[in-house]
């Protein structure tokens, strides 16, 4: 693979080779963490057309970038969306194209991702309890997304991983049987801390705080868990025992910042690219796509520019207002 002519570097000389796009900002589940139960979507039209996303995604591999992730909401929930992922599956240059899914789609489309050159799938899961998973999701059923974890270990991609939110006092008590899943099902699984994004109802995000020094100590209990070295391109830092290949990962953003080797970047399903995931430095790429259809300098430009607004990082704080403008599934998470 030859180098880029020209890569995306911001101002604290970190570079960014990681992009996560949000295909759209709808969901088939309505997680109490991510979203409030009455939500307003934007409207269709606003939305960045699928050539336009992959447009765009090719603008960024051009650039260096050679690991994205398509996200949302629910990114199978998109019309026709396997266009994109056909669109931008064989890229030269892009060797990590990954999935992040609540997996309730997976049994129809498990194969047909694999075929399109997807190397690796995130399935979020945070309960194995039926009724929990109701409560948690609002609207899901468990077995939609027991069934998609079977289906995409049938499609046999590089890796599989589990992604669990944990909440006090709603599914702590399930650390260890999730992780116990995961090492049946011969997959890894991250476990995340809640973030403030978005205005929510339903619980004090304060309140629920469960950090994943908590979760790591939970798990040795059972488990003898070392640290291990290896990275995925992403925020987890991952642990393992010796009796299995199982990896588990924890994603920090509240006790453990990630910011120094930030290496990402987000583009919202409108078009916007975020900077950071805890600030609101953006810029309207939808504006340059459609304002230059045939001429893809003024797009490369653009994203070369817009590495001069990151921000060095982010701190959350759970006491203090959220990021209000959007919910996760807005941002791409
Ligand atoms: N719908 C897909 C899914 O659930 O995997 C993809 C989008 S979802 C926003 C991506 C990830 O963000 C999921 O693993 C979800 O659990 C996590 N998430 C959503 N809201 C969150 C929050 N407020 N804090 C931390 N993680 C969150
Ligand atoms: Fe939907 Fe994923 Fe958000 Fe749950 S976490 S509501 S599945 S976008």
């Amino acid at each position: 693979m030859s180098e880029p002519q020209s890569t995306l570097t911001d101002r604290f000389g970190r570079r960014i080779t990681y992009v996560r796009m949000s295909v759209t900002d709808r969901c088939d589940f309505r997680c109490v963490y991510c979203m409030d139960e009455k939500m307003t979507f934007v409207p269709r039209e606003q939305l960045l057309t699928l050539e336009e996303m992959a447009r765009l995604g090719k603008a960024f591999v051009q650039l260096g970038v050679h690991k994205i992730r398509l996200t949302g909401g629910e990114p199978l929930t998109r019309r026709n969306v396997m266009q994109l992922f056909n669109d931008l599956g064989h890229l030269d240059g892009l060797n990590d194209f990954t999935l992040t899914t609540n997996g309730s789609q997976l049994p129809k489309y498990a194969q047909q991702l694999k075929d399109a050159g997807v190397t690796r799938i995130n399935i979020s899961l945070d309960t194995l309890d039926a009724q929990r998973f109701a409560d948690l999701t609002r609207i899901g059923k468990i077995e939609q997304t027991l069934d998609g974890i079977d289906a995409a270990i049938a499609a046999g991609f590089d890796r599989i991983k589990l992604n669990a939110v944990i909440l006090k006092n709603r599914n702590h008590d399930e650390i260890i049987p999730l992780v116990d899943f995961a090492r049946d099902k011969g997959i890894d699984i991250s476990f995340i801390e809640e973030m403030p994004l978005g205005v929510i109802s339903d619980h004090d995000r304060a309140e629920v705080y469960y950090s994943s020094d908590d979760i790591l100590r939970d798990i040795r209990e059972k488990y003898d868990l070392q640290a291990i070295g290896a990275t995925t391109g992403g925020p987890s830092k991952y642990y393992q025992s010796a009796d299995s290949d199982t990896r588990v990962g924890f994603i920090s953003p509240h006790s453990h910042n990630f910011c120094d080797d930030c290496n990402r970047v987000r583009v919202t399903a409108e078009g916007r690219l975020l900077l950071c995931l805890g600030q609101e430095h953006s810029v309207d790429l939808r504006r340059v796509l459609r304002a230059n259809p045939l001429d893809d300098a003024p797009l490369l430009a653009a994203l070369q520019d817009a590495m001069q607004i990151k921000p060095k990082g982010h701190e959350f704080d759970l006491n203090a207002k959220p990021i209000l403008f959007r919910h996760m599934s807005a941002t791409g998470g």
